[in-house]
């Protein structure tokens, strides 16, 4: 029984460790916080190597770059915690399950009538639906709202007049989270004159985010979709929304 034990003991250590920070890597998956959690690993690998031969000035230098590296992370990626905390709170976390297939129609159905009355009506708006990568900041920007998605309510929002009718709405998980959010403009120097700022805000978001972002606006009348920094004008209602339902069902963020 002991031998069973001393054998297995580091095989099943192993494997926990492992599937911990599988897990780690899953849940900042397709987030800015990825690249940085692989800078994370080298730099720790590179750690116990310089250690192991004995390297003195080099461990030193590194202790204190992963002491340091500690709160800066803390600081830089703080939304991206919270957010991560809330959902491990909340407990549908690593497991939230994606929209079925017949609300994601829906919603899409919703989404679609709201901006085609409101390019009717010549009214701007500013939609970003949330994929892989936490909107946390960008919500809290905003006025949070937590309600049912429908075309009415997104219609409301962007009334003129409304008192969230400026600034941008966020989805999250087919439910209206959030509206009157502030996006990063995008700094493309090669734009047309004819795009305002919220075309600039939408285009900046998705340069930051995997976020699928519909534009209605209000000088031109055109719906456009915005994702990884591409901006298509115009699309035919279909072609829009089956090109936004390909998106969302994407896994990984490589449209
Ligand atoms: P349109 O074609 O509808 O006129 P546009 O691209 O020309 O759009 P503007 O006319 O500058 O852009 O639109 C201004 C509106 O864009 C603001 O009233 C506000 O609602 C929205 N907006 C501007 N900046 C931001 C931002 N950083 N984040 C979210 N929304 C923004
Ligand atoms: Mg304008």
């Amino acid at each position: 029984m002991m031998n069973f034990i001393v054998i297995w003991k580091p095989i099943i250590e192993i494997l926990i460790l492992w599937s911990v920070i599988y897990h780690i890597m899953l849940f900042f998956e397709g987030t800015r916080a990825i690249q940085v959690l692989r800078g994370i690993i080298i730099l720790l690998l590179a750690f116990f190597l310089f250690q192991r031969l004995g390297l003195q000035v080099l461990d030193w230098l590194l202790t204190k770059l992963l002491g340091i590296s500690v709160i800066a992370i803390l600081i830089i990626f703080h939304p991206e915690i919270r957010q991560g905390l809330a959902r491990l709170g909340r407990r549908h976390i690593l497991f939230t399950a994606p929209l079925r297939e017949e609300e994601l129609d829906l919603m899409l159905k919703q989404i679609s009538e709201a901006t085609e009355n409101l390019s009717q009506n010549k009214t701007g708006a500013l939609i970003a639906i949330e994929k892989n990568v936490p909107l946390a900041g960008y919500i809290d920007s905003g006025v949070f709202i937590d309600a049912r998605l429908s075309s009415d309510l997104i219609e409301n929002i962007f009334t003129p007049n409304s008192m969230l009718h400026d600034g941008g709405l966020i989805i999250q998980h087919g439910r209206i989270i959030a509206a009157g959010c502030i996006f990063p403009l995008t700094e493309n120097h090669d734009l047309s004159r004819i795009y305002g700022t919220r075309h600039r805000a939408a285009l900046g978001l998705s340069e930051e985010t995997d976020a699928v972002i519909i534009v209605v606006s209000e000088e031109r009348r055109d719906i456009s979709l915005v994702y990884r920094g591409k901006l298509y004008r115009d699309l035919a209602r279909e072609d829009m929304f089956s090109k936004v339902k390909e998106i969302i069902k994407l896994k990984k963020d490589d449209a």
